[in-house]
């Protein structure tokens, strides 16, 4: 094929990208039969509310457990599981074992409250007509509140998005399902299209947090980020920070009155039962 071939020309001047090539063959081959194979599993990663510290949730981040290459990022398989419409049934299952585990977290805990779990959704599962009454199926199923669903999805799978294309989206939110905007600020930020979206979360995407990592912070840096957020804020939407990576950043944010944060600082993403334990630490701690 072209695009083989193509691949091939560069093999020779970047053995990298042979090795990609391979892996990517590799990868194409498995990924059909993988999910029934159970070679996927989700590690988690808590979302902290800034003002008291506590753990609000986690997002779910899906792996793939690979018999050759070891344990792979999404960043590694996703795009081709797009690609092949494999994200579909795939997305369906980390969803499915998601709110699975947050009703698990919910039992578990001292106070019996939803503990909240996000879910990334790729344009592909968006755009798929059975959404809704999937995602309806499996509050039902799990008996999750549908107030401790959120759901991701990028700017770049609203970008060009008319009302018929946000209709899924609407009906999520009469559902009780919460909906975020991920990785906000590295597309066509439309500012203005956050007045008419039905979210009501914004994730900032780490590119923006980068200048403030270290004392003294990027003072432009912090005004933009200051800029959002009360942007957002007079629109009725929460924001929460990705990436957050050391104390002066996580200090910062917080001043600048970001609701919640997400990064390497608070926890890498983990196994369900590393949520659990933070969470007793906080109830203990509190
Ligand atoms: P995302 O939704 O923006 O998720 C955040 C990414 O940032 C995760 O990468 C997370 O591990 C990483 N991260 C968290 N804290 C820090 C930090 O402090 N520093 C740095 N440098 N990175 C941090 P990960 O797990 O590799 O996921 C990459 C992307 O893959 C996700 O970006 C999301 O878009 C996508 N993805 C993950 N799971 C799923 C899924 O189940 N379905 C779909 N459609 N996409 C998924
Ligand atoms: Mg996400
Ligand atoms: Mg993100
Ligand atoms: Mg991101």
């Amino acid at each position: 094929r072209a695009k083989a071939a193509g691949g091939n020309r560069y093999e020779v001047a970047d053995p990298d990208s042979d090795a990609r090539a391979i892996t990517r063959h590799g990868l194409t081959n498995r990924l059909p039969t993988a999910l029934e194979r159970g070679e996927f599993f989700i590690e988690y990663q808590p979302l902290i509310r800034l003002a008291d510290g506590s753990v609000q949730g986690a997002e779910a981040l899906v792996r793939w457990c690979h018999p050759l290459h070891g344990v792979l990022g999404p960043d590694q398989f996703i795009p081709l599981a797009e690609s092949t419409g494999q994200i579909v049934p795939l997305g369906r299952w980390v969803l499915q074992e998601s709110a699975r585990q947050a009703r698990e977290w919910q039992r578990r805990s001292a106070d019996g409250l939803p503990v909240r779990v996000n879910v990334n959704l790729s344009p592909c599962q968006l755009y798929h007509p059975g959404l809704v009454d999937e995602v309806a199926a499996v509050l039902e199923e799990t008996g999750l509140d549908p107030t401790a669903l959120c759901l991701e999805v990028t700017e770049s799978a609203l970008i060009g998005a008319d009302e018929d294309a946000l209709k899924p989206l609407r009906r999520l939110v009469d559902l009780g399902v919460d909906i975020a905007l991920d990785d906000f600020g590295t597309g066509y930020s439309n500012l203005s299209s956050l007045r008419w979206l039905p979210i009501s979360n914004l994730k900032l995407d780490r590119a923006f947090t980068r200048g403030i990592r270290q004392h003294p912070a990027d003072p432009v840096d912090l005004k933009i980020v200051e800029g959002i957020v009360s942007l957002a804020h007079t629109l009725g939407l929460t924001v929460t920070v990705e990436g957050v990576e050391t104390r002066t950043q996580a200090e910062h944010l917080g001043l600048l009155g970001c609701d919640t944060a997400q990064g390497w600082y608070y926890a890498r993403p983990g196994p369900p039962d590393h949520l659990h334990t933070l969470t007793l630490a906080d109830a203990m701690s509190a």
